[in-house]
């Protein structure tokens, strides 16, 4: 489609952020100016917790400003990509973010020096600074690992040559790696490359996946050395900043990142690890349900049903939603179904030139904003489900915090979306008439938790254990790790899956190792979700409130404080078997769907 052919009530409304294209040049002028005077502050903190509050006030309102000038460009950026206009003005606001950040860099190290008796007489007797007391924390608590001021300069010298080993790697697997062609579905001649290999994987013609399989590894096989001195490289470095910062390990510096502690990670895998039969289990339905006499690795993606037909018109598609936010109460669904029918939060269909996928974003001044490319599916429905469920989660931060605790972490941040999608595919597995649509859900929620749950837990287990062992100072060669992969592989599938040995290089495709621990934070999530799910739906008044205020947390606390506040205490096994609960229910219902026929 065209985006001219589209009704307005459909797209959402760059003129509620800026008023006037005038109206954001005189802001973005305002900022730029007011960027260039902010160096005014060097030096001035360590003097008073006067000087403190109003160099703090003056960051807060800069960054909101550039918050909100962010939102007005992308509103247009990201529905017409050939925009040059409006890419123009992107690159304009990016370049005066830029400008801040390194015109408030000093805050941080000049925060840390004030001494903490100090501060607390300043928080006592300077009115409005305890309104920063969270925000000033999440930058003190990293004196510890703060070094010299010349050994901070040093770091931040040699920093550009950090971490290039991801960027090394993505180059050479997305530009130089060239796998070979296959015969697709239609006898048609496919080139299999990295970004079309999971499509081909979900092909519902086995003899597509296993030669697509074939074909990937046979390339990625002559390539080990190269791949395995990348990451080695990559360990090593994180583990020498890792210990010239003072933390004991990768995962200690990335868990504090996070403001969370490795237990959390550990407390995953070993529940996970507890529970293996129920993936085990879903394996054996996959075979019966695919018709297999064996499954094997190029079978597991594979749909076990046909994605349901049954067609949702957008405004059924935001009705099927608001009922299901109906539990949380008046104040989370009116809100809702006003930014939805009348304020225009979402951009809802896909259009030439139009960004891919769907997010929400918004800032502490302006309303949330949904981009989705709406296509009709149960799909498309739990996809506006989940980013309603963002939208809301910063509605309600933004409502009680102020502007520096408003921003949630990212160990929080897909938890309100996940439950969102969760109480709608279980509200419609309970009232959809059509079994077909049914065994659709169920087949996407499994499918769900294994890829969310299981696969990133299998993935935080590598990770710890390749850089235990740099860590001991054992070299990570292409057979340690081809070896270390395939051992976890044949946990996570199980003695009856037929574990086909080239899946021991799949570790050379995942560029998420180059982010240390990042993605057991799926897993947590997802865990963190189902199991307020299964609170929520146990019908227990206080536990929406929980929630409620859950979300009402924002950044003002913890991550770890915050979820305690919806019942979910992350060091508990319970929180995971909650969610593995869910995904073998979901296991056996689609069982009982199955045999009906
Ligand atoms: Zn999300």
């Amino acid at each position: 489609m065209k985006r001219s052919e589209i009704l307005d009530k459909y797209k959402w409304d760059p003129t509620a952020v800026y008023p006037s294209r005038e109206a954001f040049e005189a802001a973005l002028k305002e900022a730029a100016e007011a960027i260039a005077a902010y160096a005014r502050f060097d030096g001035t903190l360590e003097e008073s917790g006067e000087n403190l509050l109003t160099a703090l006030e003056e960051e807060t309102r800069l960054y909101r400003q550039l918050d909100r000038l962010g939102q007005y460009v992308t509103r247009e950026s990201d529905v017409d990509k050939g925009n040059n206009e409006a890419q123009a003005l992107q690159g304009r606001v990016w370049k005066v973010i830029v400008d801040f950040q390194a015109a408030a860099s000093f805050l941080g190290p000049q925060i840390i020096r004030i001494p903490e008796e100090t501060l607390e007489s300043w928080y006592r007797e300077v009115k409005g600074l305890e309104a920063y007391r969270r925000s000033l924390y999440s930058i003190r608590r990293y004196a510890p690992h703060t070094l010299s001021d010349e050994g901070e300069k040093l770091l931040a010298d040699l920093g550009e040559g950090f971490n290039s080993q991801r960027e090394i790697r993505a180059v050479f697997a997305g530009a130089d790696l060239r796998f070979g062609t296959i015969r697709g579905e239609n006898g048609e001649k496919i080139q299999v490359r990295d970004s079309t290999y999971t499509t081909l994987m979900a092909s519902t013609d086995r003899r597509v996946r296993k030669a697509a399989f074939n074909t990937l590894y046979k390339t990625y096989d002559q390539f080990g050395n190269t791949f395995a001195a990348l990451l080695n490289a990559y360990a090593k470095e994180q583990h020498a900043r890792a210990k010239v910062a003072g933390y004991e390990s990768v995962l200690e510096a990335a868990t504090f990142d996070d403001e969370v502690t490795p237990q959390i990670c550990d407390n995953l895998i070993s529940t996970v690890n507890a529970r293996m039969e129920a993936m085990y289990d879903y394996y054996d339905l996959k075979r019966e349900a695919l018709g297999v006499p064996r499954l094997h690795l190029y079978d597991v993606y594979a749909p076990l049903v046909p994605a349901a037909s049954s067609k949702y018109s957008y405004e059924e598609a935001v009705e099927e939603v608001l009922k299901t936010v109906e539990i949380f109460g008046k104040e989370y669904h009116d809100t809702l179904e006003k930014g939805l029918k009348e304020k225009r939060w979402v951009d809802v269909y896909p259009s030439d030139g139009k960004a891919g996928g769907a997010y929400s974003s918004g800032s502490y001044d302006t309303d949330p904003f949904i981009l989705m490319n709406f296509t009709g599916t149960i799909d498309s429905v739990s996809t506006l489900a989940h980013e309603c469920g963002h939208s809301m989660h910063s509605y309600f931060s933004k409502t009680a915090n102020t502007p520096q605790d408003a921003n949630y972490t990212i160990f929080v941040a897909e938890v309100a979306s996940t439950v969102n999608e969760l109480l709608l595919c279980h509200r419609k597995l309970k009232e959809s008439q059509s079994r077909e649509e049914k065994l659709s859900i169920l087949d996407q929620l499994m499918e769900t938790y294994k890829g969310t749950l299981f696969r990133q837990t299998m993935f935080a287990e590598f990770e710890q254990e390749f850089h235990g062992l740099c860590a001991k100072g054992v070299p990570l060669t292409q057979d340690t790790l081809n070896e270390l992969y395939y051992g976890l592989i044949r946990r996570y599938f199980g003695p009856r899956v037929a574990c086909d040995s080239q899946i021991r290089l799949e570790w050379m495709r995942i560029p998420h190792f180059y982010r240390r621990f990042y993605v057991y934070k799926y897993a947590t999530c997802i865990s963190a979700a189902s199991s307020i799910v299964k609170k929520l739906e146990s019908g227990d008044p206080a536990a929406i409130r929980g929630y409620l205020d859950f979300l009402r947390c924002g950044g003002s606390k913890s991550p770890l404080d915050s979820l305690l506040v919806a019942g979910v205490d992350m060091t508990k096994p319970e929180v995971i078997s909650d969610a593995i609960d869910d995904f073998s229910a979901a296991v056996r219902m689609f069982r009982e769907l199955r045999q009906e026929d």
